[in-house]
C-alpha cells in the first residue's frame, strides 16, 4: 500500500526528501492526502502534506464506446506509441513532454495552442465523470475537483508524422539540465523567459539552482540545489519582474508545500 520514494532522485527537479508515499490500486485512499503524478512540475519542500500515487491498475489505454480511454497513470510516451501504432491524430505534441495522462491534465499540458484537453471528451474522476465542456480550463490550468482515475479523448484517424517532428524540434531550445519545466506562465502576450532575462536573471544562480543561461524560464538544478534555493529564485524573479514591468509572474510549478501560501504570494508561513 505504501511505498518509498527518494524526490531528490525521482522528481525532475531533483529536489525533494525521502517520503513514505501511499499507492491507489482501487477507488480507496487516505483522506487529506496529494495526488502526485511522475513528478515533472512539482517541486517537493520539506513541509509537505501527505502524498500518494496511482498505482499499475490505472496504467492502461483502451478503445470503448470510440472513445480512447487511458489510466491517469497512463505515461504520455505509452499514449503515444498506442496513437502511431493505431493511427490515431492528435497526440503528436507529447513526445518530450515528461509525465502521466492524470498530472497533464491536470495542468492543461501542451505547447502553444495545443494542448491536452483539445479533444478531451471527458474525465473519470473521484466525484464522477464529467463532459469536457462542464470542466473551466485555460491555458496551463484547469479547475474540477478531485483525483482523475481515466481521460477519454475522441478519437481522429491519420497520425502525423510531420506534426511529430515540429513538435520535436519546438523543444530544442529546452535546457536538458534537471527541472519542472517552465517555471512561470507566460503573461499574456509576453514571454516570463523575455521578463526575466530583461531584469537580469538569465543564468543567475543561487547554490546549485539557477535560471538556465539557455532558456530563462527554466529553473534548473545544476549541483544539488536545494527546495531553499529554488524558492529564493523564484522569490527573486517574481519581485525584480514586478518592480520593473508591474507583472506578477505566476507560477507554472506547483509548491508542495504546506509553509508556501500560495500563487500570488511567493512567502512562506512560518
Ligand atoms: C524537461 C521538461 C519539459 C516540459 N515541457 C512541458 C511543455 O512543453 N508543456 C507543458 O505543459 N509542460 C511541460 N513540462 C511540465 C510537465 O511535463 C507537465 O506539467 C506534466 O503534465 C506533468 O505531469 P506529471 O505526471 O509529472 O505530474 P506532476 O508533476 O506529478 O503533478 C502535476 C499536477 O498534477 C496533479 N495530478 C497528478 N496526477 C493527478 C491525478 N491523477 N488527478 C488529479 N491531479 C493529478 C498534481 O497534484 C499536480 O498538481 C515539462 C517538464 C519538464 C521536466
Amino acid at each position: 500500500m505504501y511505498k518509498t520514494i527518494n524526490f531528490a532522485k525521482h522528481s525532475s527537479i531533483k529536489i525533494g526528501p525521502l517520503v513514505e508515499v501511499f499507492v491507489i490500486e482501487d477507488k480507496s485512499y487516505p483522506k487529506d492526502t496529494y495526488i502526485l503524478g511522475q513528478c515533472n512540475n512539482v517541486l517537493i519542500g520539506p513541509s509537505h502534506p501527505p502524498l500518494m500515487v496511482l498505482g499499475k491498475n490505472y496504467d492502461y489505454i483502451k478503445i470503448e464506446n470510440n472513445l480512447l480511454c487511458v489510466g491517469a497513470a497512463t505515461p504520455g510516451g505509452k499514449l503515444l506509441s498506442f496513437c502511431k501504432k493505431h493511427d490515431i491524430r492528435h497526440f503528436e505534441l507529447l513526445p518530450k513532454l515528461p509525465g502521466n495522462i492524470g498530472g497533464m491534465i491536470k495542468m492543461n499540458a501542451g505547447l502553444k495552442e495545443y494542448e491536452i484537453f483539445n479533444y478531451l471528451h471527458s474525465l473519470e474522476t473521484e466525484n464522477g465523470i464529467f463532459l469536457k465542456k462542464d470542466i473551466p480550463h485555460g491555458y496551463r490550468w484547469t479547475d474540477f475537483k478531485g483525483l482523475v482515475f481515466e481521460a477519454r479523448f475522441e478519437i481522429h484517424n491519420g497520425f502525423n508524422q510531420e506534426h511529430l517532428e515540429i513538435f520535436k524540434k519546438m523543444r530544442d531550445n529546452q535546457p536538458l539540465d534537471p527541472s519542472a519545466g517552465s517555471c512561470f506562465k507566460n503573461p499574456e502576450g509576453d514571454s516570463a523567459g523575455r521578463l526575466i532575462e530583461a531584469v537580469g536573471l538569465k543564468g543567475y544562480q543561487v547554490g546549485g539552482m539557477a535560471f538556465s543561461s539557455k532558456h530563462a524560464n527554466f529553473l534548473v538544478n545544476l549541483a544539488e540545489g536545494s527546495f531553499d534555493e529554488a524558492l529564493s529564485l523564484i522569490q527573486l524573479a517574481q519581485q525584480k519582474v514586478f518592480d520593473k514591468f508591474g507583472v506578477w509572474l505566476e507560477n507554472e510549478v506547483i509548491i508542495v508545500d504546506e509553509r508556501y501560501k500560495g500563487e500570488n504570494s511567493p512567502l512562506l508561513k512560518n
